[in-house]
């Protein structure tokens, strides 16, 4: 279940070991002071959801631990390729988890990957630079598909964290 909210969105979904796994995706400027330690305000925050917190207590679990922060943002290698490496997936480029683009991504430089390693071994010496060329234009590509989701939440449009995602993502940070 995913939930949007004035600050960010909430992401909740059940694992397979029957865990519940609740989310919270905001920028660090609006997050309060040592939420990782606060369960008190995590369990707050929660509360404070719309559906999340009814699905959460209708399906009967509570939330007992404070939460993990760690970073979700996008960020890319400028160039992906050298002369006799290439990167794939996650450690070529990582996307905001609303896009849902991880397991394909992962999945499609893989392939591109291969066949631009078994090009230059047979003398295509372009073939690396290649890929990460096709690689940059995924990332500009997801640039605008990003805005056009983010642009979907027209409750929130006063709020930073929506802003920020009405503009291109900075390519020099
Ligand atoms: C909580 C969470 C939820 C997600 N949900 C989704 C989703 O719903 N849909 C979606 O598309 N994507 C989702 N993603 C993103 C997706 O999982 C990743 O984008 C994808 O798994 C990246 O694949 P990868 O092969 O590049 O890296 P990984 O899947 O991270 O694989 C890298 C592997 O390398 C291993 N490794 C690391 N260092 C070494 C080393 N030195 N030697 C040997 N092995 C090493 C790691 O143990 C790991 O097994 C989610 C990610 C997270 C964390």
């Amino acid at each position: 279940m995913i939930e949007a909210v004035e600050g960010g969105w909430w992401y909740a979904t059940f694992l397979a070991n029957r865990r519940l796994a609740v989310n919270f995706y905001s920028d660090p400027d609006f997050m309060p002071r040592r939420l990782g330690t606060r369960l008190d305000l995590w369990q707050q925050m929660v509360g404070e959801t719309r559906f999340i917190s009814r699905w959460i207590e209708s399906a009967g679990y509570q939330i007992s631990d404070p939460p993990r922060i760690a970073s979700a943002g996008t960020v890319w290698l400028e160039n992906a390729a050298g002369p006799d490496w290439l990167a794939v997936g996650d450690a070529a480029v990582s996307f905001d988890p609303l896009s849902a683009h991880g397991m394909t991504t992962a999945l499609w430089t893989g392939n591109e990957a291969a066949e631009a390693v078994a090009l230059a071994l047979t003398g295509h010496g372009a073939a690396l630079d290649s890929y990460a060329a096709r690689l940059r234009l995924g990332v500009e590509q997801y640039d605008r598909e990003r805005r056009q989701i983010y642009a979907r939440e027209i409750r929130f449009t006063h709020h930073p964290f929506w802003q920020r995602r009405q503009k291109p993502i900075d390519h020099r940070a």
